[in-house]
């Protein structure tokens, strides 16, 4: 347990954001030195490093964990981990280098021993979207019968996230003076006339809750001046649907009218696998041993690297340690459930 601690420590204390490739390389660099015994294969995309620890095959794998060892950024202070309470404290304390020790030291205790191909990923882009790590490794043939990244779930397994739409919505007008509006057409309020009709058909929940969102981030229009009726208005839309839903989305809006036009910005794939997966019901045992309690599905508004495994057929699901204060300034991690966590992956991993 010390072990994990003191490795999660060092990884903590370096400002690993993406966009920091010194700090990068210097976690990638105490990563590699622990595991110095154990092959590697390094990869490298547009300067973006991500590392691959494998046992016997180099592509095909029965499991994969997947850990990213970037971070957000943070006040100074969070890069002195510290331990009060009983939690962990420090930037990717939660978020998740203590989950990346742990999957780091239980490849090194284990990957000799269990009888399958067995890897360990590890990436260093998932908070900008995993586009040059996970999705790289994943384009150069790598593929897992079942992937865990270790993201923060409070020791339930995440089986679903949404999908993510990024949508332009695009009205136009008739310009003419401020003075003589009846003149012109406006484009405002012609988006205005979409957006309630939006706001109808995607109400925004007043909780969690398992439903597609659309989250209105900017409007904007060509004009530089009051005194002039706009003849063009662009809004932009965050959309964020459940699996459920993924075919439906954009046909719904196109049937709210023809008085808009629409353009696609960014479309991410959902994650989703079934619960009845065999690998999800083994780590549910696993939870179950350890625990002493059951094991608990949910689904998760927030996406992750998964989804890229998802949109080539591999299952996955992420799981990871308690505790609270992800992407804030006050990140921790519980420590009882940190030895928990490396428990029941270390059942799970010579059960399968
Ligand atoms: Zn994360």
């Amino acid at each position: 347990m010390n072990q994990v601690l003191n490795l999660a420590k060092k990884l903590i204390e370096k400002p690993s954001t993406s966009d920091n490739k010194k700090a990068l390389d210097e976690v990638l660099n105490i990563c590699k030195k622990e595991l110095s015994d154990f092959d590697l294969k390094e990869f490298e995309e547009e300067k973006v490093k991500s590392l691959l620890f494998f046992n016997t095959s180099t592509e095909k794998f029965k499991i994969i964990f997947n850990a990213h060892l970037d971070i957000v950024s943070a006040k100074n202070k969070q890069y002195r981990p510290f331990e009060k309470n009983k939690k962990l404290f420090g930037r990717g304390s939660y978020d998740m280098k203590t989950a990346a020790a742990c999957m780091i030291l239980l490849f090194k205790e284990l990957s000799k021993k269990v009888n399958y191909p067995f890897g360990l990923q590890l990436v260093t882009d998932e908070e900008v979207g995993g586009f040059k790590g996970t999705k790289y490794q994943i384009e150069q043939g790598i593929r897992a019968d079942f992937v865990i990244a270790g993201e923060n779930t409070d020791l339930k397994i995440n089986h679903k996230s949404k999908g993510i739409i990024w949508l332009k919505v695009k009205t136009k007008g008739i310009s003419a003076h401020g003075a003589y509006p009846w003149l012109g057409d406006n484009a405002i309020w012609k988006m205005q006339k979409f957006l309630a009709r939006l706001e109808k058909l995607y109400p925004i929940p007043n909780k969690e809750v398992w439903c597609t969102t659309v989250n209105l981030s900017m409007l904007d229009t060509p004009n530089k001046t009051s005194n002039k009726v706009p003849d063009a208005c662009s809004a932009f839309l965050d959309i964020r649907y459940i699996p459920e839903d993924k075919d439906k989305v954009i046909a719904n809006i196109e049937k709210l009218g023809d008085d808009f036009g629409l353009e696609i910005v960014l479309k991410e794939p959902e994650h989703s696998t079934d619960e009845s997966n065999p690998y999800i019901q083994k780590l549910s045992n696993s939870i179950r041993e350890v625990t002493n309690k059951d094991a608990e599905l949910v689904s998760k508004p927030g996406a992750s690297d998964l989804r890229h495994y998802n949109r080539v057929g591999c299952d996955g699901v992420t799981f990871g340690i308690i505790g609270d204060g992800h992407h804030s300034d006050n990140e921790w991690a519980d420590i009882k459930s940190i030895k928990q966590y490396y428990n029941i992956l270390e059942n799970f991993l010579t059960k399968i």
